[in-house]
């Protein structure tokens, strides 16, 4: 076989379907945001406004977040020094965990690398370790979620977007004593709409399932101090994980989950995607109280 010419042919494909991806290849420029500058290879640069960045508030360039940043740089070095359990749990993840569980009203909070490998590793750990369950998942759910879910092997089911009718029928149709998990979004990352959170709790809570709750494109976004779209409608305290990233609104990069202790340790202590990676450096750490801090004046 020409594995080139494989490739190449299915590149050619893409192509012709207008989905080939060409990346922008930008600069940003720290104190102009959201200017960056684009290299166009041999034609040479241009200045241009990004408006479709994700560091929604331009906090991954504010003064303060690059002094600590700065500060942490110089006082533990550049890394982490390892994965969390050989050298790689530094005093900042765990302050840091202590800090994302206080802005949930949680127990506890874990950190990832980032927020697709928070949903992979927590998606597939508690679907393939929980007995004999099924997930009952938004068809508009993040490709994140959707490889941690197939990931588990467990039975997904797919309910209509937002639609509650259709989830409740979903859930009725489960057999009884399965363990059920419905997992959907705050904010649709493609659709920007808003899920009926109260409304699915009243069903998890009619149907005996756990809520998974994706708030990527909420937190520090929505609620008084951050907490997304739960915070701000009331209901955290309904949704048993809430799944969130440092790397969009918080402008920096990394993933986390906030729940229960015991859900949290349960993750921490069986997820492949948690244990056998190599932790955020310190510096990637220092910079939610004072997101926080900056959002509440
Ligand atoms: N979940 C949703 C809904 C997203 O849109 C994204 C990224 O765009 C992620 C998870 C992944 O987060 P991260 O970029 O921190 O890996």
């Amino acid at each position: 076989m020409n594995y080139d010419t494989f490739f190449t042919k299915h590149l050619d494909g893409l192509r012709r379907d207008g989905s080939y991806r060409v990346f922008a290849n930008l600069e940003r420029q720290a104190g102009a945001f959201p200017k960056a500058t684009r290299h166009n290879g041999r034609s040479g640069k241009t200045d241009v406004t990004v408006w479709c960045s994700n560091d929604y508030l331009g906090m991954g360039q504010h003064p303060a977040v690059l002094k600590a940043m700065h500060a942490a740089l110089d006082a533990c070095g550049a890394g982490s020094g390892g994965t969390r359990n050989i050298a790689g749990t530094n005093r900042h993840h765990v302050e840091l965990e202590a800090e994302l569980a206080d802005l949930h009203g949680k127990e506890a909070a874990l950190l990832f690398t980032s927020g697709y490998v928070s949903n992979w590793a927590s998606l597939s750990t508690l679907g393939s370790r929980l007995p004999n369950c099924v997930i009952l998942s938004d068809e508009l759910n993040h490709a994140s979620m959707i490889e941690g879910m197939r990931h588990s092997r467990t039975q997904i089911v797919v309910w209509k977007h937002n639609d509650l009718e259709d989830l409740e029928a979903k859930l009725a149709a489960v057999e009884p004593g399965r363990a059920k998990i419905i997992a959907f979004e705050s904010v649709y990352s493609m659709d920007g709409d808003i899920a009926p959170i109260a409304k699915i709790c009243d069903l998890a809570e009619k149907y005996a399932a756990l809520t998974y709750c994706d708030e990527v494109h909420a937190v520090g976004m929505y609620g008084p101090r951050g907490g997304g779209v739960t915070e701000r409608d009331g209901v955290a305290h309904r949704v048993d994980l809430i799944e969130g990233t440092l790397g969009k609104a918080f402008g920096v990069v990394g993933g986390y989950i906030a729940a229960s202790t015991a859900m949290v340790d349960f993750i921490r202590s069986f997820s492949s995607g948690f244990i056998f990676t190599t932790a955020l450096p310190p510096l990637a750490l220092l910079f939610l109280s004072i997101t926080t801090t900056l959002k509440n004046g």
